[in-house]
Protein backbone atom coordinates (compact mmCIF):
# COMPACT_ATOMS: atom_id res chain seq x y z
CA UNK A 1 0.00 0.00 0.00
CA UNK A 2 1.71 3.27 -1.20
CA UNK A 3 1.16 6.34 1.64
CA UNK A 4 -1.28 7.74 -0.11
CA UNK A 5 -3.71 4.03 -0.73
CA UNK A 6 -3.15 4.18 3.21
CA UNK A 7 -4.26 7.61 4.35
CA UNK A 8 -7.49 7.12 1.92
CA UNK A 9 -8.20 3.71 3.64
CA UNK A 10 -7.29 5.27 6.99
CA UNK A 11 -10.07 8.16 6.23
CA UNK A 12 -12.51 5.34 4.89
CA UNK A 13 -11.76 3.66 7.74
CA UNK A 14 -12.35 6.15 10.04
CA UNK A 15 -16.13 7.27 8.46
CA UNK A 16 -17.51 3.39 8.56
CA UNK A 17 -15.83 1.55 11.53
CA UNK A 18 -14.87 -1.87 11.46
CA UNK A 19 -17.70 -4.20 12.78
CA UNK A 20 -17.54 -7.37 14.87
CA UNK A 21 -17.97 -9.40 12.20
CA UNK A 22 -14.17 -9.07 11.16
CA UNK A 23 -13.46 -11.15 14.67
CA UNK A 24 -15.06 -14.32 15.53
CA UNK A 25 -18.36 -14.28 17.61
CA UNK A 26 -18.75 -17.23 20.27
CA UNK A 27 -21.90 -16.87 21.34
CA UNK A 28 -21.82 -13.25 21.59
CA UNK A 29 -18.47 -13.02 22.68
CA UNK A 30 -16.03 -11.69 20.99
CA UNK A 31 -12.64 -12.94 19.94
CA UNK A 32 -9.76 -12.54 17.88
CA UNK A 33 -9.27 -14.67 14.80
CA UNK A 34 -6.30 -17.48 15.53
CA UNK A 35 -4.73 -16.09 12.91
CA UNK A 36 -4.96 -12.49 14.90
CA UNK A 37 -3.59 -13.90 17.96
CA UNK A 38 -0.74 -14.85 15.69
CA UNK A 39 0.09 -11.46 14.84
CA UNK A 40 -0.82 -9.81 17.80
CA UNK A 41 2.04 -12.04 19.56
CA UNK A 42 4.63 -11.27 16.56
CA UNK A 43 3.56 -7.69 17.31
CA UNK A 44 4.01 -7.51 20.79
CA UNK A 45 7.67 -8.79 20.69
CA UNK A 46 8.22 -6.18 17.93
CA UNK A 47 6.85 -3.46 20.80
CA UNK A 48 9.05 -4.88 23.30
CA UNK A 49 12.05 -4.36 21.09
CA UNK A 50 11.03 -0.96 20.29
CA UNK A 51 10.48 -0.38 23.79
CA UNK A 52 14.12 -1.25 25.02
CA UNK A 53 14.96 0.73 21.64
CA UNK A 54 13.50 4.18 22.62
CA UNK A 55 13.49 3.42 26.12
CA UNK A 56 10.49 3.41 28.81
CA UNK A 57 9.28 6.90 28.62
CA UNK A 58 9.75 7.55 24.82
CA UNK A 59 7.79 4.72 24.90
CA UNK A 60 4.62 5.88 26.59
CA UNK A 61 4.51 8.63 24.17
CA UNK A 62 5.75 7.63 20.53
CA UNK A 63 3.12 7.57 17.57
CA UNK A 64 2.36 5.05 15.19
CA UNK A 65 3.92 6.82 11.99
CA UNK A 66 7.45 7.24 14.39
CA UNK A 67 7.13 3.43 15.44
CA UNK A 68 6.73 2.44 11.61
CA UNK A 69 9.78 4.59 11.13
CA UNK A 70 11.77 2.83 13.80
CA UNK A 71 10.81 -0.69 12.33
CA UNK A 72 11.99 0.43 8.85
CA UNK A 73 15.56 1.86 10.20
CA UNK A 74 16.62 0.33 12.84
CA UNK A 75 16.92 -3.63 12.32
CA UNK A 76 16.54 -4.49 15.58
CA UNK A 77 13.05 -3.34 16.09
CA UNK A 78 12.73 -5.09 12.26
CA UNK A 79 9.90 -3.47 10.16
CA UNK A 80 5.96 -3.73 10.66
CA UNK A 81 4.65 -6.23 8.14
CA UNK A 82 1.54 -5.48 6.34
CA UNK A 83 -0.07 -7.77 8.36
CA UNK A 84 0.72 -6.28 11.39
CA UNK A 85 0.02 -3.02 10.35
CA UNK A 86 -3.31 -4.13 8.77
CA UNK A 87 -4.37 -5.77 12.56
CA UNK A 88 -3.37 -2.23 14.19
CA UNK A 89 -6.04 -0.26 12.33
CA UNK A 90 -8.57 -3.11 12.68
CA UNK A 91 -8.08 -2.91 16.40
CA UNK A 92 -7.91 0.98 16.00
CA UNK A 93 -11.02 1.21 14.09
CA UNK A 94 -13.36 -1.26 15.45
CA UNK A 95 -16.56 -0.09 16.81
CA UNK A 96 -16.06 -1.45 20.50
CA UNK A 97 -19.72 -1.39 21.68
CA UNK A 98 -19.53 -4.80 19.68
CA UNK A 99 -17.61 -6.22 22.70
CA UNK A 100 -19.55 -4.00 25.43
CA UNK A 101 -17.07 -1.14 25.90
CA UNK A 102 -19.19 2.07 25.70
CA UNK A 103 -16.41 4.98 26.26
CA UNK A 104 -16.15 7.57 23.66
CA UNK A 105 -13.22 7.93 20.83
CA UNK A 106 -10.52 10.14 22.51
CA UNK A 107 -7.55 10.06 19.63
CA UNK A 108 -8.76 11.66 16.55
CA UNK A 109 -6.05 9.75 14.41
CA UNK A 110 -4.18 6.60 14.72
CA UNK A 111 -0.96 9.04 13.74
CA UNK A 112 -2.14 11.16 16.79
CA UNK A 113 1.73 12.89 18.07
CA UNK A 114 1.60 14.23 21.28
CA UNK A 115 3.65 17.73 21.18
CA UNK A 116 6.94 18.06 23.08
CA UNK A 117 6.41 21.24 23.98
CA UNK A 118 3.01 20.88 25.58
CA UNK A 119 4.25 18.09 28.11
CA UNK A 120 6.55 18.00 31.10
CA UNK A 121 8.72 14.85 32.25
CA UNK A 122 7.77 13.85 36.08
CA UNK A 123 11.25 13.28 37.56
CA UNK A 124 11.60 9.22 38.57
CA UNK A 125 8.01 8.47 37.35
CA UNK A 126 9.13 7.46 33.47
CA UNK A 127 6.22 9.59 32.71
CA UNK A 128 4.74 12.32 30.91
CA UNK A 129 2.17 14.99 31.67
CA UNK A 130 0.39 17.68 29.77
CA UNK A 131 0.95 21.07 30.85
CA UNK A 132 -1.77 23.24 32.02
CA UNK A 133 -4.99 21.31 33.84
CA UNK A 134 -3.31 17.78 34.36
CA UNK A 135 0.14 19.19 35.71
CA UNK A 136 -1.92 21.38 37.33
CA UNK A 137 -3.88 18.63 39.10
CA UNK A 138 -1.45 16.62 39.69
CA UNK A 139 0.71 19.10 41.71
CA UNK A 140 -2.40 19.88 43.79
CA UNK A 141 -3.34 16.57 45.11
CA UNK A 142 0.60 15.73 46.33
CA UNK A 143 0.21 19.09 48.14
CA UNK A 144 -3.53 18.42 49.19
CA UNK A 145 -3.23 14.60 49.75
CA UNK A 146 -0.12 13.44 50.02
CA UNK A 147 3.60 14.11 48.77
CA UNK A 148 4.15 10.43 48.70
CA UNK A 149 1.71 10.01 46.21
CA UNK A 150 3.01 9.13 42.80
CA UNK A 151 2.27 9.16 39.12
CA UNK A 152 1.81 5.61 38.02
CA UNK A 153 0.90 6.11 34.60
CA UNK A 154 0.59 9.24 32.38
CA UNK A 155 0.58 10.15 28.51
CA UNK A 156 -0.23 7.29 27.39
CA UNK A 157 -0.27 7.14 22.92
CA UNK A 158 -1.74 4.81 20.73
CA UNK A 159 1.15 2.73 20.49
CA UNK A 160 1.47 2.09 24.83
CA UNK A 161 -2.32 1.95 25.03
CA UNK A 162 -1.86 -0.48 22.44
CA UNK A 163 0.71 -2.60 23.88
CA UNK A 164 -0.97 -2.56 26.99
CA UNK A 165 -4.40 -3.75 25.28
CA UNK A 166 -2.55 -6.33 23.52
CA UNK A 167 -1.08 -7.98 27.02
CA UNK A 168 -4.68 -8.10 28.02
CA UNK A 169 -5.73 -9.94 24.92
CA UNK A 170 -3.12 -12.54 25.31
CA UNK A 171 -4.08 -12.92 29.41
CA UNK A 172 -7.68 -13.23 28.12
CA UNK A 173 -6.69 -15.40 25.02
CA UNK A 174 -8.19 -12.88 22.63
CA UNK A 175 -11.49 -12.15 24.56
CA UNK A 176 -11.88 -8.42 23.63
CA UNK A 177 -14.75 -7.85 25.92
CA UNK A 178 -12.74 -9.13 28.94
CA UNK A 179 -10.18 -7.29 27.89
CA UNK A 180 -11.72 -4.10 26.97
CA UNK A 181 -13.30 -3.97 30.85
CA UNK A 182 -9.59 -3.68 32.10
CA UNK A 183 -8.18 -1.79 29.61
CA UNK A 184 -9.35 0.88 26.97
CA UNK A 185 -8.95 -0.03 23.38
CA UNK A 186 -6.21 1.58 21.58
CA UNK A 187 -8.60 4.94 20.44
CA UNK A 188 -10.88 5.47 23.89
CA UNK A 189 -8.48 6.29 26.36
CA UNK A 190 -8.20 9.22 28.49
CA UNK A 191 -4.46 8.80 28.66
CA UNK A 192 -3.87 10.13 25.27
CA UNK A 193 -5.47 13.34 26.13
CA UNK A 194 -5.09 14.50 29.31
CA UNK A 195 -5.78 11.61 32.47
CA UNK A 196 -3.62 9.92 34.82
CA UNK A 197 -3.17 7.22 37.58
CA UNK A 198 -2.19 7.66 41.00
CA UNK A 199 -0.43 5.06 43.69
CA UNK A 200 1.35 5.01 46.67
CA UNK A 201 4.75 4.49 46.42
CA UNK A 202 6.26 1.33 47.39
CA UNK A 203 2.74 -0.22 46.43
CA UNK A 204 3.49 -1.35 43.05
CA UNK A 205 0.93 -3.76 41.29
CA UNK A 206 -1.15 -2.62 44.44
CA UNK A 207 -1.81 0.59 42.78
CA UNK A 208 -3.93 -0.85 40.06
CA UNK A 209 -6.24 -2.94 42.36
CA UNK A 210 -9.41 -2.52 44.41
CA UNK A 211 -6.55 -1.99 47.39
CA UNK A 212 -6.38 1.34 46.65
CA UNK A 213 -10.19 2.47 47.80
CA UNK A 214 -9.27 1.17 51.09
CA UNK A 215 -6.14 3.61 51.80
CA UNK A 216 -6.52 7.48 53.40
CA UNK A 217 -5.48 8.71 50.23
CA UNK A 218 -7.79 7.51 48.01
CA UNK A 219 -10.60 9.11 50.21
CA UNK A 220 -8.64 12.14 50.83
CA UNK A 221 -8.86 12.22 46.58
CA UNK A 222 -12.73 11.78 46.99
CA UNK A 223 -13.15 14.89 48.89
CA UNK A 224 -10.86 17.14 46.22
CA UNK A 225 -13.12 19.57 43.71
CA UNK A 226 -11.08 19.91 40.97
CA UNK A 227 -10.90 15.95 40.12
CA UNK A 228 -12.68 12.98 39.78
CA UNK A 229 -12.48 9.06 39.63
CA UNK A 230 -13.18 8.46 35.77
CA UNK A 231 -14.54 4.92 36.38
CA UNK A 232 -16.66 4.43 39.27
CA UNK A 233 -18.86 1.33 39.70
CA UNK A 234 -21.03 0.14 37.11
CA UNK A 235 -19.86 2.90 34.69
CA UNK A 236 -21.31 3.45 31.31
CA UNK A 237 -18.30 2.75 29.77
CA UNK A 238 -18.58 -0.81 30.66
CA UNK A 239 -14.77 -0.57 32.12
CA UNK A 240 -14.28 -1.97 35.93
CA UNK A 241 -14.11 0.34 39.36
CA UNK A 242 -10.46 2.21 38.98
CA UNK A 243 -10.32 3.97 41.91
CA UNK A 244 -6.48 4.88 41.13
CA UNK A 245 -7.70 6.93 37.71
CA UNK A 246 -7.73 10.32 38.02
CA UNK A 247 -10.29 11.90 35.59
CA UNK A 248 -9.12 15.66 34.97
CA UNK A 249 -12.17 18.04 34.79
ZN1 LIG B 1 -5.74 5.00 34.05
Amino acid sequence: MGIMDRRTFLLLSALSPIMAKDFIDHRGDIYLTKDDMHTAYILKKRLKALKRYVGYANFNIISYDRALFYGRNYSYVGAFTKKEQDFIEKLFFSDPKEFKFYGKKTVPNLTYSVNKKEIVKIPHSGHFLYKGKPLEDYGRILKDVHSDLILTSGIRNVIKQLDLYLNKLKKYNGDLAKASRVIAPPAFSYHTIHDFDIGKKGWGYKNFTAAFAKTQEFRAIRKLTYVDIRYKTNNKDGVRYEPWHIKVI
